[in-house]
């Protein structure tokens, strides 16, 4: 039986993951997700079995790690190719709680984004303002 890593601390500014491994320790599975505690919603941004380990139920244990660490949210996913839609309706006749695809997010986890691509400018702008604001 596959060993579980922890999920640290999931929150809306970092990409947490949940982590399979076999015993020489190589990652064997993954699902990594971000949460918004605050709004108490979550999204799988990626779910990965290595191919040797397929067909054995490792993402159906990792969905329900997941849904053990952090119960009660309203989950969705990042858009479903047409096995991960089979795995996912299978996942919520099993647990009872969907996953559907690109249901809208909390403005806390869709906000991300844009802060990153301020922090980018910003470090930026002072760049090319110490240098006599010469332009390149
Ligand atoms: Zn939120």
């Amino acid at each position: 039986m596959p060993e579980e890593m922890g999920t640290g601390s999931a929150d809306a500014r970092t990409t947490a993951e949940i982590v399979l491994l076999d015993r020489r320790k190589t990652v064997i599975g993954r699902l990594r997700f971000r949460v918004c505690r605050e709004c108490r919603t979550g999204r799988i941004l990626e779910i990965w079995v290595l191919d040797t380990w397929q067909r054995q139920g490792l993402g159906r244990d990792l969905i329900h790690s997941l849904l053990v660490h952090l119960p009660g949210l309203r989950w969705s996913t990042t858009p479903q190719t047409r096995l991960g839609r089979a795995f996912f309706i299978a996942m919520t006749e099993e647990t009872s709680v969907p996953f559907p695809p690109l249901s809208p997010l909390c403005t806390h986890l869709a906000g991300r984004f844009t802060r990153v691509w301020r922090g980018v400018i910003s470090r930026w702008r002072p760049a090319s303002a110490d240098s006599e604001t010469r332009l390149p």
